[in-house]
């Protein structure tokens, strides 16, 4: 799938768009979700054109790679959810419900979470 630059997370990153900002980095952008589904939903994106892991995964640099997983880990820490844990997910195409075409992991945590799918 081509990069589309002018989906929402595209116009954050050029500031087009504000966004209630929780970290940064040459290498990403951390943000809290507009619609949060648990009391901390925080979004980690790559600095960068990139659509799913997949795409971020063939095509970004090692730097990059490396500084983004850094920058999700460092978010996570600094919102204080290493003592009572979270979860990261990230949704990639249609089966997943992607909604947003640049790569994004969501930071969940502020309650017990529950299994992570129900059964289908
Ligand atoms: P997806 O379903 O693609 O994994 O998740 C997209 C997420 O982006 C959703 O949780 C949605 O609430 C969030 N979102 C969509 N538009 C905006 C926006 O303009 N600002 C912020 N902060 N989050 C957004």
């Amino acid at each position: 799938m081509a990069y589309d630059s002018e989906n929402i997370f595209a116009k954050i990153l050029r500031g087009e768009i504000p966004c209630n900002k929780v970290y940064e980095d040459e290498y990403a952008l951390a943000f809290h979700d507009i619609n949060p589904q648990a009391p901390v939903h925080t979004l980690v994106i790559p600095k960068g054109e990139f659509v799913s892991m997949a795409d971020f995964t063939a095509e970004a640099s090692s730097e990059l790679i490396t500084g983004f997983f850094r920058a999700v880990g460092e978010t996570a820490r600094g919102l204080g959810l290493e003592e009572g844990g979270y979860r990261i997910l990230a949704n990639s195409g249609e089966n997943a419900h992607q909604e947003v075409p640049h790569l994004h992991i969501h930071i969940f945590s502020g309650k017990k979470l529950g299994p992570m799918l129900t059964k289908y």
